[in-house]
């Protein structure tokens, strides 16, 4: 059966807060009490939109392609991830058509980072920056996102040839 140009893909992460690390969110240091604890940077949000462009082209994941017990990793910036699953996009012959980014934390406040979130996002995927969608909610104080023991993300991205 001949396949379709497009294919669509979902991501999603989770990672713990601890106190005194960064929280860097889609590529944006943001300041806080607390960051994600990872074997990365802890970019849950450019974690999630990596898988979800793996998981277009069926590639499998994110812990497939950067093992989280590989030194090569250790504190990674997670852009330099998503710049090679953009290669890897390529290499298999799609473009990256847009990309919706959901991120659930209590705290703090990201709506004043949203728009930088989407330049850096739309640099490393070589799209324009209206292509690039990045949302924030709280989770009403329910569950791990709202005893802000973590941070949560979802992403969609559509590609196509
Ligand atoms: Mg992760």
């Amino acid at each position: 059966m001949k396949s379709l140009p497009f294919r669509i893909g979902n991501g999603y992460d989770v990672h713990r807060l601890a106190e005194h690390l960064p929280l860097v969110l889609c590529g944006v240091t943001i300041p806080h009490t607390h960051g994600c604890v990872a074997h990365s940077d802890g970019d849950v949000a450019i974690h999630a939109l990596c898988d979800a462009l793996l998981g277009a082209l069926a590639l499998g994941d994110i812990g497939k392609h950067f093992p989280d017990t590989s030194a090569e990793f250790k504190g990674i910036d997670s852009r330099i991830l998503l710049r090679r699953v953009v290669e890897l996009t390529h290499e298999a012959g799609y473009q990256i058509g847009n990309v919706d980014v959901t991120i659930a934390l209590q705290r703090p406040k990201v709506r004043p980072f949203i728009d930088a979130m989407r330049e850096c996002l739309a640099q490393d995927l070589q799209i324009p920056v209206d292509c690039v969608s990045v949302k924030a909610t709280t989770t009403e104080r329910l569950g791990f996102v709202g005893k802000e023991e973590g941070v949560a993300s979802y992403a969609s991205a559509l590609i196509y040839r």
